[in-house]
C-alpha cells in the first residue's frame, strides 16, 4: 500500500489499484507520503528505456523491474523520432529539452504512450477482468495523444469527446482521422467545458446508478491526475541531465535548473519528483502564459481562479485550476487535513491561501514568470533570429521566462528549457512571431511556415489533409451518456 488519497490518510492503494482508479474515492490525489532515493547516477548510466524501467520500478512498486522493462519497451519501441525519445537541443547558453518527439507531436505522447500498458498491467495485477473503457474530454491535444498510446491495447477502448468547432483544424484533423479498432472519436455542440462537464456526469451517473455492471466494462480516463501519467515524465529530467554531462555544460553531481511552460502542474511536479528521488535539480521554474494564477500563488501563496479566463496563442497553458498542485501541497506539507481544507475552500470560494511554512518551502524550490501573447511570439522571432532554432509558443513563454529568471537571479544554474510541442502544431502564431502574415487555412499556413524556415514537418503531420476521416458524429451534451452506453453495447466499433 505505497499511495493514500492527498486528503486522507487512512485512503490507501497499491500503485496498481491508484493507476486503476485514477482518482481516490474522496476525491483526492493519490501520492506517496515520500518518495524512494535513487541510486541516480547508476540510473544516468543506463539508456532512455533503462532509466525509465528504473525509475518507474521506483515508483510505481507493485510492478517488477522484469515486467516494467516489458512495458516500457511495448510502449516506446519504434513510436518516437529518435531512441532517445526526448532530444537535448543546446540553443545560445541554454539548452532545449524537445519532448514533441513522439507520434502525435506533443508532449503528452511521452506519458500517453506509456499509460495504456500501465493500466492494462494494472488491471492484471488488481485480478479485474472487464475491458476498460477511457472516456476524456480534451481541448485539442490529450485526446489525439490518448487515442495514439490506446490505440488497439488489447483490454481497451477509449472514446474522445472535443468540442465541435473549438479545435484547431489540424487538430481536428489528427483526430478524425485517427486509426484503430478500439478507438471512438465525437464531437459535442458546445466548447471544452461542456465536453468536461459532460463527461464527469456520465462517470457519476454510470458508477452511482450501475449502468455498466455485468457488462464486462469498466470505465477510467486518461487524465494527467492518474499517477500512471505522471511519473514516466520523470524519465525525461534525467536524459536531460545525462545529455548536459555528456555535451560537457555540467560535471556530474552539478545543479541545474529546469523551466517548465505550465498548465495542470504535471509536467513541472514530474521535475519535482525528479529531485526527490536524488537528480541534482536546482530551481523548478513554473512559466506561465497570461493565464498567471500559479505565477501568483508561487508568489504569494494566494491561488485565485477569480480572475479574468484568457484565450491565449498557448492553449494548452489556459488553465485556471491545475489539478496537479494538490501533490505538491500534501508532498511537501504531509499534512492531509491542511491539504483537504485548501482543496474544499479553492471549489467553494475559488480561493486560498496556502500557510507561510508552506509558502517558505515553495519559493526554495521554485521561481514563477509569466509571458503574455505579445511576448510570445517576440521570443519566437527572437530565438529563430538570435540562433536560428523555431519552437512553439508554449515553449517561447518559457523562453521569455526563462530569460527573467536569468536575469533576476544571476547565481542560476544551467538552464534547461522543455518544449512541449512542435511548431507545426501552432503554425500561424508561430508564422506571426516570425514577422509574417498567416493566409489561407491552417494547412496552407503550415506549408507556408515550412517554406519560410526550412524546418521539416513533422511525418504525422504531412499528408493530413489527405488522410481519410473514419469518425464524424456530433452530438449535443445531453446525448453524451446514451452515447457512451450504447458504444459500450457495440461487441466490434469497426
Ligand atoms: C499539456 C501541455 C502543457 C502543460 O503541461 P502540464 O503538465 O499540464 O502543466 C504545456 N504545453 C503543451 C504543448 C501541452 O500540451
Amino acid at each position: 500500500m505505497d499511495y493514500q488519497s492527498t486528503r486522507d490518510a487512512s485512503l490507501r492503494a497499491g500503485a496498481a489499484e491508484a493507476v486503476l482508479n485514477g482518482l481516490a474515492p474522496d476525491g483526492g490525489l493519490y501520492s506517496m507520503a515520500a518518495l524512494p532515493k535513487l541510486d541516480w547516477q547508476g540510473v544516468l548510466a543506463l539508456d532512455t528505456r533503462g532509466m525509465a524501467t528504473e525509475i518507474l520500478t521506483a515508483l510505481l512498486p507493485s510492478f517488477s523491474k522484469e515486467e516494467m522493462r516489458g512495458l516500457v519497451e511495448r510502449a516506446y519501441a519504434g513510436k518516437f523520432e529518435t531512441e532517445d525519445l526526448t532530444p537535448s537541443v543546446p540553443v545560445g547558453d541554454d539548452t532545449v529539452l524537445e519532448l514533441f518527439r513522439g507520434p502525435t507531436s506533443a508532449f503528452k505522447d511521452v506519458a500517453l504512450s506509456m499509460l495504456p500498458q500501465l493500466m492494462t498491467a494494472s488491471r492484471e495485477k488488481c485480478g479485474v477482468t472487464d475491458e476498460i473503457l477511457i472516456l476524456t474530454a480534451t481541448s485539442g491535444d490529450t485526446g489525439k495523444a490518448a487515442m495514439e498510446g490506446f490505440c488497439d491495447v488489447p483490454g481497451t477502448r477509449i472514446i474522445v469527446f472535443y468540442p465541435d468547432g473549438g479545435v484547431s483544424p489540424v487538430q481536428k484533423a489528427q483526430m478524425v482521422t485517427q486509426a484503430g479498432r478500439n478507438v471512438c472519436v465525437c464531437a459535442v455542440r458546445g466548447n471544452f467545458d461542456d465536453a468536461q462537464t459532460g463527461v464527469k456526469q456520465v462517470f457519476s451517473a454510470v458508477s452511482s446508478e450501475n449502468l455498466l455492471s455485468g457488462k464486462g466494462i469498466r470505465l477510467s480516463s486518461a487524465n494527467s491526475i492518474n499517477i500512471g501519467r505522471l511519473a514516466p515524465q520523470v524519465v525525461y529530467y534525467f536524459r536531460a541531465y545525462k545529455d548536459l554531462v555528456g555535451a560537457g555544460r555540467i560535471q556530474m553531481g552539478d545543479k541545474v535548473d529546469y523551466v517548465v511552460p505550465t498548465g495542470n502542474f504535471g509536467d513541472i511536479l514530474a521535475g519535482y519528483f525528479a529531485r526527490e528521488l536524488g537528480l541534482p535539480v536546482g530551481r523548478l521554474v513554473c512559466a506561465s502564459n497570461a493565464n498567471n494564477v500559479l505565477t501568483e500563488f508561487l508568489e504569494t501563496g494566494r491561488y485565485d481562479r477569480n480572475r479574468p479566463f484568457y484565450k491565449t496563442v498557448s492553449p494548452s497553458m489556459d488553465i485556471l485550476v491545475s489539478s496537479n498542485l494538490e501533490r505538491l501541497l500534501f508532498m511537501l506539507s504531509g499534512d492531509t487535513a491542511l491539504v483537504k481544507r485548501l482543496m474544499e475552500q479553492l471549489s467553494r470560494e475559488g480561493c486560498y491561501q496556502a500557510p507561510d511554512e508552506l509558502l517558505q518551502k515553495l519559493h526554495e524550490l521554485f521561481w514563477q514568470g509569466c509571458c503574455d501573447d505579445a511576448g510570445t511570439k517576440n521570443a519566437i522571432g527572437m530565438v529563430w533570429r538570435e540562433y536560428g532554432y523555431l519552437c512553439d509558443t508554449h515553449t517561447a513563454v518559457a523562453w521569455d521566462v526563462a530569460q527573467q529568471y536569468k536575469a533576476a537571479c544571476p547565481e542560476h544554474a544551467p538552464v534547461v528549457i522543455l518544449s512541449t510541442a512542435s511548431p507545426y502544431k501552432f503554425p500561424a502564431a508561430v508564422l506571426e512571431g516570425l514577422g509574417h502574415g498567416a493566409k489561407g487555412d491552417e494547412f496552407d499556413v503550415m506549408e507556408q511556415l515550412r517554406n519560410e524556415t526550412g524546418v521539416p514537418v513533422p511525418r504525422n503531420l504531412t499528408g493530413l489533409r489527405e488522410r481519410e476521416v473514419r469518425h464524424r458524429d456530433v452530438i449535443d451534451r445531453e446525448q453524451m451518456l446514451d452515447y457512451v452506453l450504447k458504444k459500450a453495447s457495440q461487441k466490434e466499433w469497426f
